[in-house]
């Protein structure tokens, strides 16, 4: 555990920590972005954590600008059809209402021999420039289009990204690749390279030095791989550029002589370092890759973990953030577990009428009664999440006296995971069911940072070890939300009895009986019996979620990675 101590003094943590760096910046590149509902640039929780990502090093000082698409029609409001059905329904963003401005470069990128020109935005996030490149029809939506759009999407991102960034006159000296949808980056900074002289050896060598990259999920969606041919007309001419020849390129991406171009292959061999999110991502992700190094043992692959974190000034509800400030922890300042303690001498009572203001306010959005038990999930809806599972044996949840808010977006595509949501519509249309299973309409950041503090138990039931990191969780467990998961991802080395319940069975079958177990014999006594252990599992949850799973102390492990990259790249440059 990195320790940090907070901040009150003018000088930013990273000016005090790490200021001798004064050439050090970060290109940190995303393929979505949630900083704002106005922008609706994200599909779920790799957008929201980039956009906290950007935050959290503002509030740092950590010197770095972010790198993005703007889609024009952005990602799609969600509606219901009379059968329960999703819809969906593409709303182009307002560049002005979204606080953009326009910068004065343009980039030009070839795609397929088609010169494609791209627009330059700005928006700022506290102090930390995000930079969104806008081509007409190409950035139409996000995750929209067949393959081929998507490759010259991703090229745009890559490609042109390094392109605006030599237009803007933004130095960078490290580039993160936040997923593999940007790894075409390196190939242009290696090209860039080639044409000021180095050779391509030395090109590769140096970005590959500079480099860090973050893999988000075992899933194939986050593991992108395109046919050869694709990759060879939309990247042959670029690569060929760099010196790079058919051959030589197509073995940047390829898995054990498979045929396909992945996207993680590519950013794993061009970077220096490569992490996963959480712990066992981590060992998950080694496990994966370990055949991109035959002859090593698989606990070997040079992939760490960097545990996910929250903005905390984003996530903590008002009424709680205004508590947490009475007893001396700033949320906008770097953590520090010793000052977050304090949290556990809160006055009970007046943290309690906190949390019974936040539910009563998801009540009244819900139609539910403000009083009664509340139990939350809300994420994509993708079928590994099971969204299902807490609904496998109804009479059993419905004999509790408990309330379920559901809520979350499939992706249009994904004909089962929107099959799933139906079926849960469904059951919260039932008049039989109502006040008991509500589905709220349209997840984005807005009704998250709603519902999450108005619910007294968060679940999450994914099908381990598939939820790489579940940061819903941390944004549920900061507010006193007490969780109720799967051993999965951060809950993994998250939980503590002292703050949550954990399930961990074999098979859905298992998982399922845990769950109903756990709630009738433990959350629902906890919660109606002995309100003060509850209250002060709740202070438990704030004060260690504070300091562990804050974006603060992810990013100073990601400095860790940052500094020795830029230090490769001085030293190694000219
Ligand atoms: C945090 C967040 C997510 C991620 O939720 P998980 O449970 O971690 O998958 C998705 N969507 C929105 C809008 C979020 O705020």
């Amino acid at each position: 555990m990195t320790t940090i101590e907070a901040t009150t003094e003018t000088a930013s943590w990273w000016q005090r920590r790490h200021g001798g760096e004064r050439d050090l910046r970060v290109a940190y590149f995303c393929m979505e972005f949630g900083v704002d509902e106005v922008l609706p640039i994200y599909s779920g929780g790799l957008g929201v954590l980039a956009g906290d990502h950007l935050k959290a090093a503002g509030e740092l000082g950590v010197p770095l600008v972010g790198v993005g698409l703007l889609y024009r029609g952005g990602y799609f409001r969600q509606g219901l059809d009379t059968d329960g059905r999703q819809t969906a329904e593409y709303q182009p963003v307002d560049p002005e209402a979204a606080g953009l401005v326009r910068e004065p470069a343009e980039v030009e990128v070839a795609l397929g021999g088609e010169a494609v020109r791209a627009r330059v935005w700005r928006k700022d996030v506290g102090s930390v420039p995000l930079y969104l490149l806008e081509a007409d029809w190409l950035t139409d939506a996000l995750y929209g289009g067949d393959r081929e759009h998507r490759i010259r999407q991703e090229l745009l991102l890559g490609v042109g990204g390094v392109r605006a960034l030599a237009a803007l006159g933004v130095e960078a000296s490290v580039f993160h690749m936040n997923e593999g949808h940007s790894a075409f980056l390196a190939i242009e900074r290696v090209r860039a390279l080639v044409g000021a002289g180095w050779d391509t050896d030395a090109a590769l060598e140096h970005v590959r030095a500079t480099t860090v990259f973050t893999t988000h999920t075992p899933v194939p969606a986050g593991n992108e791989v395109f046919a050869a041919d694709l990759v060879e007309r939309y990247v042959g001419p670029l690569a060929a550029e760099a010196g790079l020849a058919r051959e030589r390129l197509l073995e940047l991406g390829r898995v054990d002589g498979e045929e396909g171009f992945g996207l993680t292959p590519l950013a794993l061999r061009l970077c220096a370092y490569a992490n996963g999110v959480s712990e066992l991502h981590g060992r998950v992700a080694r496990e994966t890759w370990a055949c991109l190094w035959p002859g090593r043992p698989a606990e070997e692959t040079p992939i760490g973990h960097v545990t996910n974190g929250i903005h905390p000034a984003t996530w903590l509800a008002p009424p709680l953030a205004a508590l947490v400030r009475q007893a001396g922890v700033d949320p906008h300042a770097a953590p520090d577990e010793a000052r977050w303690e304090r949290v556990l001498a809160l006055d009970g009572e007046a943290l309690w009428r906190a949390h019974e203001s936040c539910r009563a306010r998801v009540a009244e959005v819900a139609g539910l009664d403000p009083g009664r038990l509340t139990i939350g999930f809300a994420r994509r809806f993708a079928t590994y999440k099971r969204a299902g599972l807490a609904f496998s044996q109804l009479e059993r949840l419905l004999a509790l006296p408990v309330q379920v808010v559901v809520a979350g977006k499939a992706h249009p595509a994904d004909e089962p995971g929107k099959d799933v949501m139906q079926a849960v519509v469904r059951l919260a249309r039932d008049p039989a069911h109502a006040g008991r299973i509500v589905f709220l309409e349209n997840y984005d950041l807005g009704l998250a940072r709603a519902l999450i503090p108005g619910c007294d138990v968060w679940l999450n039931t994914p099908r381990r070890p598939l939820e790489a990191s579940g940061t819903s969780g941390m944004k549920a467990a900061l507010n006193g939300v007490l969780n109720l998961s799967v051993l999965d991802g951060w809950w993994a080395e998250g939980h503590a009895p002292e703050i949550g319940w954990a399930i961990d069975g074999r098979t859905d079958d298992e998982d399922a009986e845990q769950l109903y177990r756990l709630l009738a014999e433990e959350v629902v006594p906890a919660f109606f019996d002995d309100r003060p252990r509850w209250v002060e599992m709740m202070k438990a949850s704030i004060a260690r979620t504070g300091a562990r799973y804050s974006m603060h102390r992810a990013l100073a492990e990601y400095a860790e990675r940052y500094l020795p990259a830029h230090a490769a790249g001085s030293g190694g440059r000219g």
